[in-house]
């Protein structure tokens, strides 16, 4: 189909016949790790894509799942490492769907939690494109599900916090003070690289040394694992040293109210 350009290279939105053949763009969680945490509406839009952009942290057998003809790109950004500026990623969304196709931006979890969604939902709003957003399970489920460690239990912890521990300045810290006086149950993301500095901060601020934490590298896929250990002692602990990350930190009581998960459960059943 042709479109008219206008300055920019976008093609211009205001025509009869280009509004009838407008795009549109999904933003799908695809759950955290296991392929089989898709949600079913985001297994069947994926079926209908024509073009589908993705980042590193969605699990590659999804590709697999697609239909030979369905196109993929890899906007691949992993923390400092950044291979696709989010500026060129909601210009790849606009120019695929102003060119009337029906676009997946597939992100690893949910959407919503640390994914960038508003930058480029606000692109897409800009050129008046429609979108719709369909949730995935975030890595606080999906890895305390298959830890089994709940984040609330009613006897020690009555909400959860969800942290990033990844500063867009790095001179921005979070209210340490705030975070160390709650009796929450912190879910920390992007911090593996910050364990021990965010242990300190948080003893460094009033929390008890002895609070449990866990930290969970590759949650709910078949390379898990999962450290237990306390604020105090995570520095000497050297299990999670050869994690490779994604990887999540939970602090707080619930983590000593883990019970055993039997993983080889959820296997694929041969018959
Ligand atoms: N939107 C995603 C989060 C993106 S931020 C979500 O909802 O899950 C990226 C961070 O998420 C990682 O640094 C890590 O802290 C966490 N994460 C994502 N997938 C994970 C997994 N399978 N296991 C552990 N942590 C994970």
């Amino acid at each position: 189909m042709q479109h008219k350009l206008v300055k920019g290279g976008l093609p211009a939105k205001t025509t009869t016949q280009h509004q009838r053949h407008r795009g549109c763009v999904y933003l799908i969680g695809a759950g955290a790790g296991d392929v089989e945490l898709l949600t079913v509406k985001a297994y069947r839009l994926l079926q209908q894509a024509d073009i589908v952009l993705y980042d590193w942290l969605a699990n590659k057998e999804i590709l697999k799942l697609l239909p030979a003809k369905t196109e993929t790109v890899f906007v691949g950004k992993r923390a400092g490492h950044h291979s696709m500026p989010q500026e060129k990623i909601c210009q790849l969304l606009t120019e695929h769907a102003l060119m009337g196709k029906q676009v997946v931006r597939l992100k690893g979890g949910d959407p919503s939690i640390f994914g960038r969604l508003n930058e480029e939902t606000r692109a897409l709003s800009a050129h008046d494109i429609p979108f719709a957003i369909i949730p995935g399970i975030t890595a606080a489920s999906g890895c305390a599900a298959y830890s089994g460690i709940p984040l609330t239990e009613r006897s020690c912890s009555q909400s959860v916090r969800f942290v990033t521990a990844h500063f867009k300045n790095p001179a921005e810290q979070p209210d340490w003070q705030n975070l160390a006086s709650s009796r929450d149950t912190l879910v920390f993301y992007m911090g593996l690289n910050r364990i021990t500095d965010i242990a300190d901060q948080l003893i460094d601020h009033g929390m008890d040394k002895h609070l449990p934490m866990a930290i969970i590298d590759q949650g709910t896929t078949t390379g898990q694992q999962v450290c237990c250990t306390t604020l105090g002692s995570v520095g000497q602990q050297a299990l999670w040293h050869d994690f490779t990350g994604p990887a999540l930190i939970i602090v707080g009581e619930v983590v000593n109210k883990r019970q055993k998960v039997d993983l080889p459960l959820l296997a694929k059943q041969h018959s």
